[in-house]
């Protein structure tokens, strides 16, 4: 039953997915590769669908590739993209999310914090009709008290910026249909928040509730810095709540502005006179500051605009393994390709 503030759907029962994609973005995740492996093919074993596992090499430093491409070698349905440099998780999705070709599409990540066994009841729930089924987490067991707090702060964050109806403790770990994925791949803009922008493509959704492990090996790709920078990008891409914050703090400013105006004044009328110096600089220097951060995050959409106007691909495949030319991706902007040396599906420039 949807909460009060959910849209009402009739949800339509479906067959078990004919085909399910697994899509696993890496970086530097060498280490994990091996426990990945044994994990997914336990995973495979029981699994009553035709399945396919697409594994986007987001321009690793280490030998993630040569792992991944062995076990593509070894095992015809990984399907290896290997991006011509790092672009990032949200984007290495992207292009994991464009290459797939199943019902239902399941992204996780390659350190197995997210259980695999978590997708069966996904997909019980994807049978029940649901189009958008996200992980959400109960517990955090592996992770310090840090990277906890930074992350329930980051979920509430974004709840008030982004969306109040995002639903917290969500990371990307989620089962996605295909009428969502058709939607969700509309929108093909430069800096996104996969997210939010699945929150905004609406359809049926709901959750089921796991334990987060920890890492099986190697470390976190998101450290404070990125995981500030990512929430910037969420809020300015979604929001214009920070424009509507700049102009609040002008207000403040002007209103302090106001108060010294008016204790100046009083001052004179009183015969005593102001050395005022340091209430001016005082003053001077919050309007300063106010002027400078309101045109600092003007600054940020302009630059937002200006990205986007270009038109640039989202992101650039330089190689791929297993991959068939039937199941390219062939809408426009989705990548440009690079020619390089001869791969197993190699494809010319578009
Ligand atoms: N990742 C990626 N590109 C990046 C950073 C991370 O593809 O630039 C992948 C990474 O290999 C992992 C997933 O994104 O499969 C989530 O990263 P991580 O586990 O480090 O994030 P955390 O779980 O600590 O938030
Ligand atoms: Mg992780």
């Amino acid at each position: 039953m949807p909460s009060p503030e959910q849209v009402y759907h009739l949800l339509r029962p479906r067959l078990h997915p004919i085909r399910l994609s697994l899509v696993i973005p890496m970086y530097n995740e060498e280490a994990t590769i091996p426990f990945l492996r044994a994990a997914v093919t336990e995973f495979l074993r029981d699994l009553p669908a035709e399945t396919e596992v697409i594994v986007v090499n987001d321009g690793s430093t280490d030998a993630t590739l040569v792992k991944v491409a062995d076990w593509a070698a070894d095992e015809a349905r990984v399907k290896v993209i290997h991006l011509s440099r790092n672009f990032g998780h949200q984007l290495a999705a992207t292009a994991g999310l464009d290459y797939a070709t199943g019902d239902a599409i399941v992204l996780i990540d390659a350190d197995l914090q997210d259980p695999l066994s978590v997708i069966h009841e996904m997909v019980a729930r994807y049978r029940q009709g649901y189009d958008v089924v996200y992980g959400q987490r109960e517990a955090r067991p592996g992770e310090g008290g840090f990277k906890r707090f930074s992350a329930w702060a980051f979920y509430r964050l974004m709840r008030t910026i982004v969306d109040r109806h995002l639903p917290v403790d969500t990371g990307d770990f989620r089962l996605l249909s295909r009428e969502c994925l058709d939607g969700l791949q509309q929108m093909r803009e430069q800096h996104r928040f996969l997210r939010g922008m699945v929150a905004w493509v609406g359809y049926p959704q709901c959750a089921v509730k796991y334990r987060r492990d920890p890492r099986v090996a190697g470390r976190t790709k998101y450290p404070l810095s990125k995981m500030l920078r990512f929430a910037w990008t969420a809020a300015t891409s979604f929001s214009t709540l920070p424009l509507q914050i700049s102009i609040v703090l002008g207000m403040l400013a002007g209103l302090l502005g106001i108060e010294e105006a008016v204790r100046a004044v009083v001052a004179l009328l009183a015969g005593r006179t102001v050395p005022g110096w340091t209430s001016l600089m005082v003053v001077i220097s919050i309007l300063g500051s106010a002027v400078l951060i309101g045109i600092g995050i003007v600054g940020q959409y302009v630059g937002k605009i200006y990205e986007e106007s270009k038109g640039r691909p989202l992101y650039l495949v330089a190689r791929t393994f297993n991959v068939s030319s039937a199941e390219e991706p062939n809408r426009s902007g989705t990548a440009a390709r690079t020619a390089d040396c001869a791969g197993d599906s190699h494809r010319g420039r578009e």
